[in-house]
């Protein structure tokens, strides 16, 4: 595949554009290069793609702020970036409202658009949204998902025909078997033709007329299917993932919707996530923290043992490179933050007590932090305000 252009430049917008500028670019480029204005003409269709892919993701704020920051990897994971990108009847049945007046819409005046077979309304399965809570592990490493779900699949005793038998099946005489219906309206401009889809068949250009009993003609029931799909590395609360076509099946010649799976985090009980870096909270002993000692760390990857130096300040945080979530995108792995508390004991015996005293009057206990220590604190302070 020939490598991408810049979505910006194939819509022709600043990289500031609004929504409302990049809206109208995409609707012109797709007048410009529909494939009514362009019969048979591959390069047109190409251009008609390239600008539906650009406008799916400058339309959404999301995805167009990830590919601000990284480019056509950081919609790598989208519809619009997959290997095939969009196929005419994705940008269709998602971009068809785009067209608006200009196309099948209220008002053809461009003599295109009419009764192209093509301008049948394609069914099309409406989207599955479920959520999925994920541990951590599941977080860094991945995971393959098995869920079972509901949905509407194509009926058995018609095989999504909706029709008793296929004879049943008959082309809808008020449009032609086109879906549309063209009107011919005076006005004071001159004849005008609206195209509209046809309200006997609902724009699928068929009518049955012995509809199948266990459907009721919808062609479509209800029934349990387990899907399996896979959840990449580094997702984080609230990302919704597409799996394309595993949504409710259409009837026979419909495209199934997708299956949006919404990622939701369960809290980890030691480690705390931050963006793709890991907080760990280590409690040491005032003794620990005076002598150093070695400390075992929960991380993903099991115990890590590390080191606390002697005279180490409570706040001190230690980072542990590459010990974090990677990210979903791919740009390298978080770290593992180590942020050492000093626990203070609120009870303590008689014994324990005099030990104390005796330790305070000691020349080096007795509070006088250095400059940079002061500094150090500060630092901390200022991280919690
Ligand atoms: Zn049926
Ligand atoms: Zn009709």
């Amino acid at each position: 595949m020939a490598e991408k252009r810049d979505y910006y430049e194939v819509l022709g917008v600043e990289r500031n554009a609004t929504e409302e500028e990049i809206k109208k670019a995409y609707r012109k480029k797709a007048i410009q290069y529909h494939p009514d204005k362009n019969p048979g003409d591959k390069d047109a269709e190409e251009k008609f793609k390239e600008a539906a892919e650009a406008y799916d993701v400058l339309s959404n704020a999301d995805k167009r702020a990830r590919y601000d920051r990284y480019g056509h990897a950081g919609v790598s994971g989208s519809a619009a970036g997959g290997a095939g990108g969009f196929s005419m009847e994705d940008i269709f049945s998602q971009f068809g409202d785009i067209f608006g007046d200009a196309f099948g819409g209220a008002f053809s005046g461009f003599g295109f658009g009419g009764s192209r077979s093509s301008a049948r309304r394609v069914p099309r399965g409406s989207d599955i949204r479920i959520r999925v809570k994920l541990p951590l592990k599941d977080i860094v490493h991945g995971v393959e998902k098995t869920v079972k779900i509901n949905k509407m699949v194509q009926c058995h005793d018609c095989h999504g025909r909706g029709a008793v038998s296929e004879a049943d099946i008959k082309t809808c005489p008020e449009c032609n078997g086109t879906g549309m219906v063209t009107r011919v309206q005076k006005t004071i401009l001159g004849a005008m033709q609206t195209t509209s889809p046809c309200p006997r068949c609902g724009g699928e250009g068929k009518l049955i007329t012995n509809p199948c009993r266990k459907c009721s003609g919808s062609g479509l029931v209800k029934q349990a299917e387990e899907i399996t799909f896979k959840i990449p590395a580094g997702v984080a609360e609230g990302m919704q993932l597409t799996i394309q076509g595993k949504g409710n099946a259409a009837k026979t010649g419909g495209v199934p919707g997708n299956l949006l799976v919404v990622i939701e985090e369960e809290r980890d009980a030691e480690l705390e996530r931050d963006g793709n870096d890991l907080i760990y909270s280590l409690f040491i002993s005032v003794a620990d923290a005076i002598n150093g000692c070695e400390a075992q760390i929960p991380s993903v990857d099991g115990m890590l043992k590390i080191k606390i130096e002697p005279g180490t300040q409570p706040g001190k945080t230690l980072r542990l490179r590459g010990k974090g979530i990677p990210d979903v995108n791919g740009y390298g792995t978080g770290d593992l933050l180590v942020v050492v508390q000093v626990w203070i004991p609120k009870r303590i015996s008689k014994d324990e007590k005099a030990l104390v005293e005796k330790l305070g009057a000691s020349e080096n206990f007795k509070a006088k932090p250095t400059q940079d220590e002061k500094s150090f604190f500060n630092r901390i302070r200022n991280m919690f305000k």
